[in-house]
């Protein structure tokens, strides 16, 4: 790559860090420790929450499935 191009406005490949956006080089994720520590504590919260969501969603499922049961029979 020239200088010239980059003053042209070509920008070279590259990714953002996936919690502050900040221009990382292409095969990282994460621009510091800091922010892939902060990505594994936002992994750790969504997988507890989409647990208990799963939690609520089953038993939601299991009383309407007896809900449906005690009311057909009478
Ligand atoms: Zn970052
Ligand atoms: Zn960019």
């Amino acid at each position: 790559m020239s200088e010239t191009a980059i003053k042209k406005g070509w920008i070279p490949p590259h990714s953002h860090c996936r919690v502050c956006g900040k221009s990382v080089p292409v095969n990282k994720e994460f621009c510091s420790k800091q922010c892939e520590e902060e990505a594994a504590k936002i992994t750790q919260r969504n997988k507890r929450s989409s647990r208990l969501y799963l939690i609520i969603f089953i038993v939601l499922m299991a009383t309407l499935l007896l809900w449906s049961f005690t009311t057909r029979g009478s």
